[in-house]
């Protein structure tokens, strides 16, 4: 509610920001309008004012010239008469003199001035010879009675018709100082006729002349010569405001169009009249004005256009920030919500690996316990039946713990925790680690085992050597289960890879064995499924093998593929990138497989170190007896302690070849036993070997970290346990017995010759034993012999 008064007061504001400027303009504008306009009409008045004045004093001069060209004529020619009359000239003389005048001055002025006539000597004499009729009075013409009135100055008749010529004339007339004779001119109007075009403000309006009496004279409009205003109508007014005014300007109303007249009087007394409708004057200025007013009118919308896309742009511009505030907002609260989610699967997913990792410790230690004890009864019992339930307790118990390894894995794979922890490794170990935990099985089944290795892969990879290992493990494993009869044929090979340093290492696995329908190839990847169950239901299982492999080939980036014909057999196909660290080629692996055909059934202890000391660490007694059985043989000097406190206080008294250090132990773990004896420095260089229950993915490696030696996971198995031992006692304490060298000899000397004996008896599956009584006979020999270990057996 709040928000949205908010946004629609903004809005407002934004509103009016756009408004306000926009009214200024407006206004602003609109003055401006005004104002030019007005300046401009001024400016346009005063210009056609001055032109009106201008072209009125032009005609008005012209006119006044044309006028006193006639008068300096009869100037002239009345001076020249009155002369001839003084001097008694004869009237034919002056006649003669009026013709000569008269063709000079028409042809002088271009025939404005048309004939000098007069009254001289009692007779009517004309220059142009023109007979008057016999009615004709000359005394009774306008120009004699004008001539007489002016006495003696040169003055101009009304307008007339010419006799002779039928024009619209006037006469300019003067009386001589005889005060009988009057002399004349014609003075033609065609002169001032012309000069009425001239009475125009750029082609508008129009000009006459007319009397004061209102007589056009001249007229642009030459049939109105000879009219008078004041017969036309409002004429009457006009003309007593043109003789009021006389030389100036003025509005008038001519019929319903306002006017502005310009009036100038010329002569005695004649009017020069121009007329110039407002309309037609300002109509420039009217168009110009609209001009303007268009132009701003386009401008004003310009400029609100612009403000509009502003104001829109602005309006979008915040919307967009409101609903990315608001998106913001909400991918906030879903990312809390993940958060949250993600804390609570994690939460779960941490009480599951918890779980896991506490049921691997719960239940291996127990097994450990067990494979341990069933270990020693197969070594140590003589009776076949006996060593056969232990061996049989051995396979079901590796069955079981095979289990558990496969469900940690899959929960860890689920959960997202599983890690690919890629190191450097030897592609021929691995391969003979495999070679070693298939063929036994595949022997037992009474399988052709076929283990064709390519001698040109490169000797060291870098990969996770572990799961590589497992998926090979895996699928030969399979198929030595899964077939009954023939045999099963692994091709293992490296194929280049082009772009950098990698290749694809191809497993290949074929078998003879039941093989798998079309339909349920899709099936086989996922957990827990198992094919042809009838079939399969005296074959161990659990059916997690494949969707495993299948994972971890995927996070390695790696694939698997399947061709198989039920009935006949199937080919299992892993393709693995690994990095190439040593290209250097394996070689003939053939040599490996010898090695290891000659190494095979002998399951016996290689390791005999009587000088090592080793303390062994763990809570359980049952396990430290299992490991102390397991070693018994090396005659290593084992201490056994239970806790971590016990075995901080040995470690700070003595320097041990080696400890064996269990994880989970109450009160001290082991991981905290290792700090604080770091802490102490009293380990000396001592290796300390974890033994560890949970046997999760990537434990070796976080037990490196956390600074052991090594770890070795339970239940102990006693090949790796002795691989231990050998890679870490110091190599002067102890003997491996070698195939190559034969078999080590050991020395037995004590003064008691059936304890010797007895001691003889257990290691000579192992060792050559020479038995010595007394130091005399052991010195003897020990001057011809040499020997690989002395044993003093008290
Ligand atoms: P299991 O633990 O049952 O062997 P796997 O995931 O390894 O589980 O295999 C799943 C199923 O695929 C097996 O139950 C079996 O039916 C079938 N299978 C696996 N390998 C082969 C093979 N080489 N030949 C025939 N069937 C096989």
């Amino acid at each position: 509610m709040n928000r949205q008064n908010k946004t629609a007061s903004e809005d407002k504001r934004k509103k009016n920001n756009m408004i306000i400027p926009l009214v200024f303009v407006f206004v602003f504008m609109t003055v401006m309008v005004v104002y030019v306009s007005s300046l401009m009409y001024k400016v346009a008045v005063s210009n056609s004012y001055a032109v009106m004045e201008d072209r009125i004093m032009t005609v008005s001069s012209m006119i006044d010239n044309h006028l006193n060209t006639a008068e300096n004529v009869l100037h002239v020619a009345g001076d020249s008469v009155h002369h001839m009359l003084v001097s008694g000239t004869t009237s034919a003389r002056i006649h003669e003199f009026l013709v000569n005048e008269t063709t000079n001055v028409s042809e002088q002025f271009d025939e404005n001035y048309t004939g000098l006539y007069g009254y001289i000597m009692g007779k009517y004499i004309d220059g142009l010879n023109w007979v008057p009729p016999e009615d004709y009075d000359p005394k009774s013409r306008d120009w004699f009675i004008v001539a007489k009135k002016a006495a003696g100055e040169v003055a101009f008749s009304p307008l007339y018709v010419d006799a002779q010529t039928g024009n619209m004339i006037i006469s300019a007339c003067r009386m001589l100082p005889d005060k009988q004779s009057v002399i004349a001119l014609d003075v033609q109007l065609r002169g001032i006729q012309s000069m009425m075009k001239e009475l125009k403000v750029n082609g508008k309006g129009y000009g006459f002349v007319i009397d004061s009496d209102g007589l056009i004279i001249a007229n642009e409009d030459e049939t109105k010569i000879g009219t008078n205003i004041s017969e036309t109508e409002g004429g009457k007014e006009l003309l007593a405001t043109i003789r009021e005014v006389d030389s100036g300007s003025f509005s008038y109303k001519i019929g319903k169009e306002k006017s502005t007249i310009h009036v100038n009087s010329v002569g005695s007394d004649w009017y020069v009249v121009m007329v110039v409708s407002d309309r037609e004057l300002y109509s420039e200025v009217w168009s110009q004005r609209i001009v303007i007013i268009i132009i701003c009118v386009l401008i004003f919308s310009m400029i609100s256009a612009v403000y509009y896309a502003g104001y829109n742009n602005e309006k979008k511009y915040t919307t967009r920030m409101e609903e990315m505030k608001l998106e913001e907002q909400k991918s906030e609260y879903d990312r809390k919500v993940l958060e949250l989610e993600k804390d609570a699967a994690n939460a779960s997913n941490k009480a599951k690996s918890d779980f896991l990792a506490n049921m691997s410790h719960e239940i291996r230690t127990p097994l450990n316990g067990i494979l341990g004890m069933d270990e020693m009864i197969i070594r140590e019992s003589r009776e076949s039946r006996i060593k056969q339930y232990a061996l049989e307790i051995k396979s079901a118990g590796n069955t079981l713990l095979s289990i558990i390894n496969d469900i940690l894995d899959m929960s860890k794979i689920e959960s997202g925790n599983f890690e690919i922890v890629p190191i450097d490794y030897e592609v021929s170990s691995v391969l003979n680690d495999v070679l070693n935990m298939t063929r036994p099985r595949a022997g037992k089944k009474g399988l052709e085992y076929v283990f064709q290795v390519s001698p040109d892969i490169p000797s060291t990879l870098n990969g996770d050597e572990i799961r590589i290992r497992q998926v090979i493990l895996n699928i030969i494993n399979n198929a030595i289960k899964y077939t009954q009869e023939g045999s099963v044929s692994v091709v293992i090979a490296a194929r280049e890879i082009e772009s950098g340093n990698f290749v694809d290492l191809v497993i290949s696995v074929s078998d003879t064995g039941m093989g798998i329908r079309e339909e349920d190839k899709d099936k086989l990847f996922k957990s827990f499924q198992r094919l042809d169950e009838k079939k399969n239901r005296n074959i161990e299982g659990t059916g997690l093998g494949l969707h495993i492999t299948h994972s971890l080939l995927d996070m390695m980036g790696g694939r698997i593929d399947i061709e198989s014909e039920y009935g006949k057999g199937s080919t299992f196909t892993i393709t693995v990138p690994q990095q190439v660290i040593n290209k250097e080629p394996i070689g003939d692996f053939s040599k490996a497989v010898k090695n290891y055909l000659d190494n095979i059934g002998t399951d016996e202890v290689a390791l005999y170190a009587p000088e090592a000391e080793v303390l062994v660490v763990d809570d359980n007694a049952m396990n430290l007896e299992v490991i102390e059985g397991l070693l018994a043989d090396t005659r290593m000097k084992l201490e056994l302690v239970q806790s971590g406190e016990e075995c901080i206080e040995r470690a700070s008294k003595k320097k041990y070849d080696c400890i064996l250090l269990d994880q989970m132990m109450p009160g001290m773990s082991g991981e905290e036993t290792l700090i604080k004896m770091k802490e102490m420095d009293i380990l000396k260089g001592t290796p300390v070997i974890a033994l560890t229950a949970d046997a999760i993915i990537g434990a070796k490696e976080s037990y490196i970290q956390k600074g052991f030696t090594d770890y070795i996971s339970k239940p102990v198995k006693y090949a790796l346990l002795e691989q231990a031992l050998k890679d870490y006692l110091p190599k002067g304490k102890q003997i491996v017995r070698d195939k190559e060298e034969g078999m080590p000899v050991i020395l037995i000397w004590g003064e008691d010759s059936d304890k010797l004996k007895a001691e003889k008896e257990k290691l000579t599956t192992v060792y050559k034993c020479v038995c010595a009584v007394g130091d005399k006979a052991r010195d003897k020999y020990l001057e011809k012999h040499e020997v690989q270990a002395v044993m003093h057996v008290v």
